[in-house]
């Protein structure tokens, strides 16, 4: 639901109340991205609230009604180019007031989270700025019109925000893993003369799983390569594995399993799921599709030769599998599970430079291999 700003007060969402009472506000945090603002509040029931928008000074207000405030602190400040400070309070007994002050006038959507594995139920409110958002686009559309013989490759470091991925022993996060390798991914790209990369995030926040693909469309890019860590049960597993989408079932037993896992990452970040229409990620079956699909084999298979020079891999050739994330229908891709966070030694190399920037080195390389291998050379600038 996206509501236009304007002045005054307009009451805009009212949820049934809960019939058990009371419920607790357990925390209210934020995820900057570039163009909008996410504010998350905890709760231990579903919510019921108002939200209105005011002005002079601008601000959003949800007044969360039947709540109690289970919070030490009383606000925090922002500062990034939406909004200056979130501020709570108990506004009358049992309504738990929480004001956003708005750098600029902004639009608002809120959706609800139902409780989901370790996450609480959850209310979600996004601001946005679309001057900011047309930046954003202007910036990947001046690539569209990219030269002849220029590539352009689209890095994925997944998950991000309230999705923090697989969790290591002590508490290392595969979304802070993955930007982490994709920068040194995208900057060894950036170093070839006519091959051009970018990330899909570059902070810490999540973006719904078909929203990473189309950004790489934004780009025109010619490869999409999405970063990831997994995790299992059995702690001596290690290894990278290379996954590739599958228009039927998947592969193995093992990447469809894995597939599910990365999938959930929506409801985990945070999609308005009534903002989804049914059916919308089907694919058109074509010839194209299939040729992006083989395309992206060739890659998997390119870069799991390239990987097994620096890392040992699982699998011989790539899975495949429903990876919402890697259907763009003409953008090759791939998912690589760079390692096992669920192993305390590969936890450690995984969050080491020299490792980060061998495994980077090697999809680098294959990116360049798969190029010269469709019919074009990528100069090196060293
Ligand atoms: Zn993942």
């Amino acid at each position: 639901m996206k509501i236009k700003n304007f002045i005054g007060l307009v009451i805009l969402v009212l949820f049934v109340p809960p019939a058990w009472g009371t419920v607790n506000v357990l925390d209210i945090r934020s995820w900057s991205a570039p163009e909008y603002t996410r504010i998350v509040v905890d709760l231990t029931g579903p919510a019921y609230y108002d939200l209105f928008e005011l002005s002079e000074p601008n601000r959003v207000v949800i007044d969360l009604k039947e709540a109690n405030p289970l919070l030490s602190k009383k606000e925090f400040i922002i500062n990034d180019p939406v909004i200056s400070r979130v501020r709570w309070g108990c506004f009358t007994p049992g309504t738990v007031r929480v004001v956003l002050d708005l750098v600029k006038p902004a639009e608002t959507k809120v959706f609800t989270l139902k409780k989901f594995y370790d996450k609480p139920d959850r209310l979600v409110i996004d601001i946005f700025r679309s001057d900011l958002e047309k930046k954003e686009e202007e910036k990947r559309a001046v690539f569209q019109k990219k030269s002849r013989g220029t590539y352009i490759v689209v890095i994925d470091p997944g998950h991000g925000g309230e999705d923090p991925g697989a969790l290591g022993k002590t508490g290392r996060k595969e979304k802070t893993i993955t930007l982490e390798i994709a920068k040194k991914l995208r900057d060894a790209i950036n170093r070839e003369r006519n091959v051009k990369a970018f990330l899909t995030r570059e902070n810490d926040y999540f973006i719904p799983l078909r929203r990473r693909w189309k950004i790489a469309k934004e780009y025109n890019a010619d490869l999409f390569i999405s970063i990831h860590v997994n995790a299992g049960f059995n702690q001596n597993k290690r290894g990278a594995e290379v996954y590739c989408l599958s228009l039927g079932g998947a592969s193995q037993e093992a990447a469809r399993i894995l597939a599910d896992q990365e999938n959930s990452s929506d409801l985990i970040g945070g999609v308005d799921l009534a903002s989804c229409p049914d059916g919308v990620d089907s694919i058109l079956v074509g010839m194209e599709q299939t040729r992006t699909i083989n395309d992206g084999l060739i890659l998997g298979k390119i870069t799991l030769e390239e990987l097994k020079k620096v890392h040992s891999i699982n699998f011989p050739e790539p899975l495949q599998a429903g990876f919402a994330v890697l259907k763009a229908p003409d953008i090759p891709s791939v998912l690589v599970e760079v390692g096992y966070l669920s192993n305390p030694q590969e936890e450690k190399s995984l969050s080491a430079y020299p490792f980060q920037t061998k495994i980077a080195e090697a999809i680098k390389t294959s990116t360049a291999l798969f190029f010269k291998k469709i019919g074009g050379e990528v100069a090196s600038v060293n």
